[in-house]
């Protein structure tokens, strides 16, 4: 471990202000995808500590709440640029558990924090409402609370940037959170801890919980009655556990589950650039997020052109050990996303699709797998229904508009759609016809802190980012004023 401040690398968790070991002193390893070396250990945290964390942000969230808007943004911002001050670290301690390139590292950091900056300044803006009322003597004045406290679930894919963006809105809106990071990638979250600490962040207000599995630390967190929300990122089988367990006290709830990002290519298209487009949407993170196409469907009068083009740019892509100069697709998370990335392929294979690039296990080893580009795929494929996680783009093709929006829809997901053509009309039109909470059109890549990140149908509830991520921390208030 070569950091130029050691001390962000934390093998403890945090909670109520302090490090601490289990009760019961287990600890659990963490390692390094690209090498399978232990980076080190951390605690294995149950129901018992995580019902400790909550009650101590319960305890801190009255002091929390009464600072005005001004004060908890200047402490976002002293946070925000901590982060920024040790993006190096933050970024090398991601490469080292999670595997992506230090360019794409570096990228998050700076991604994750700017959700910090952004929450700073919207927190000054919670504005309320005067309604004019029906009686003379009335007046009625609509405020914005904070909800309470919070409990959020995040993945590996986005060590950084899916604490920051659920824990910024939170804190600006003055509620507390506890958070349990994904077991393969707790040092992000616990170096975050470490800077939120320095930045004065007061004891209780953001703990982390670690935990080599979910569900004790998720059913405590669904069901304590102290715990007014639960935020989660991941798939969709288990936000539907936790909204399944949140219904016993009623939380409120967001959640960003699984996705089956279609993206179509009209003959009307800029060719290059929708492969540029593809290239940024497909194999990002090594074809690991949400947000990643997992369907690319083509017209029937391109899909030659495209499928060469394309083939070409996936050919130059380089795998290795993400510290490593000129390497952009790292390693997969574990074995299991390995097999899963295999099956599709094979299933794909059997039933016609042709490799056009990659298509097997990396000569590296480990779970180093070849970008992969399938030709002639066809909708009775797994790829078709069922999100891949990995770096394999399966190529559809398509006769009509009509035709293509039936396809794109045909899925229970419903997070990022992309698109790319040059007709303004289709633009309109298609742009209304999907059935998704993002639409890129004529780019692969959308997200910001800016505008609002979500998912309709089973792909979530709710949006993070923007004006509306600080809606998602904030109750409505009426107060009815009579006798004036
Ligand atoms: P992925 O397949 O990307 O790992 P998961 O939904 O399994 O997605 O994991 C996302 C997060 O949910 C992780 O922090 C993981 O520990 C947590 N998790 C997994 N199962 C449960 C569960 N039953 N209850 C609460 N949290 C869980």
């Amino acid at each position: 471990m070569k950091l130029n401040d050691n001390s962000l690398f934390r093998q403890q968790a945090y909670v109520n202000g302090n490090w601490i070991d289990a009760d019961d002193g287990k600890t659990f390893e963490v390692t390094n995808p690209a090498t399978n070396e232990v980076i080190g250990t951390v605690p294995d945290l149950g129901a018992a500590e995580t019902k400790r964390a909550i009650e101590a942000a319960n305890e801190a969230w009255p002091a929390w709440r009464a600072k005005t808007a001004a004060e908890r943004s200047a402490i976002l911002e002293t946070w925000f640029n901590l982060i920024m001050e040790n993006q190096a670290d933050l970024a090398a301690l991601m490469t080292l558990e999670q595997g992506k390139s230090i360019a794409e590292s570096t990228g998050e950091v700076a991604y994750g924090a700017s959700f910090i900056k952004w929450f700073a300044e919207e927190c000054k803006r919670v504005y309320g409402d005067t309604i004019p009322s029906k009686n003379t003597d009335q007046r009625i004045v609509v405020t914005k609370e904070p909800i309470g406290v919070c409990a959020a679930i995040t993945p590996w894919n986005f060590p950084n940037a899916m604490i920051t963006r659920k824990a910024a809105p939170a804190f600006g809106a003055g509620c507390p959170m506890v958070v349990k990071p994904a077991e393969a990638t707790p040092f992000s979250a616990l170096a975050l801890a470490e800077l939120a600490e320095r930045a004065g962040i007061p004891a209780g207000i953001f703990s982390v919980v670690t935990a080599s599995q979910g569900k004790d630390v998720g059913e405590e967190m669904t069901t304590n009655p102290i715990v007014r929300k639960v935020t989660f990122t991941g798939s969709t089988a288990v936000g539907k556990i936790l909204m399944k367990q949140c219904s016993s006290t009623l939380k409120k709830m967001s959640l960003e589950l699984g996705g089956n990002a279609p993206f179509i290519v009209f003959e009307d298209a800029d060719l290059d650039a929708a492969v540029e487009g593809l290239m940024v949407s497909k194999y990002r993170n090594s074809g690991q997020t949400c947000v990643c196409t997992n369907r690319t469907i083509v017209h029937e009068s391109v899909y030659d052109e495209f499928a060469a083009k394309l083939a070409a740019k996936v050919g130059e892509l380089k795998v290795g050990d993400g510290f490593e100069e000129g390497v952009n697709q790292g390693p997969l998370i574990n074995m299991a996303a390995v097999e899963k990335v295999e099956d599709h392929i094979s299933d794909a294979v059997e039933k016609g699709a042709k490799v056009l690039v990659g298509g097997k296990r990396h000569e590296l080893g480990k779970t180093f797998f070849e970008p992969t580009l399938l030709a002639n795929v066809t909708t009775d494929m797994k790829v078709t229904y069922e999100e891949t996680f990995g770096p394999v783009a399966p190529l559809f093709s398509f006769k009509t508009e009509a035709e293509a929006i039936q396809m794109a829809n045909d899925t229970e997901f419903g997070l990022a759609a992309y698109f790319f053509s040059r007709d303004i009309g289709r633009s309109w039109r298609v742009s209304e016809a999907l059935e998704y909470g993002m639409v890129g059109v004529n780019s692969g890549l959308i997200s910001t802190e800016v505008a609002p990140f979500g998912g309709v149908k089973e792909s979530g509830l709710g949006r993070e980012g923007s004006k509306f991520g600080l809606d998602e921390y904030l109750e409505t208030k009426y107060i009815c004023m009579a006798g004036v």
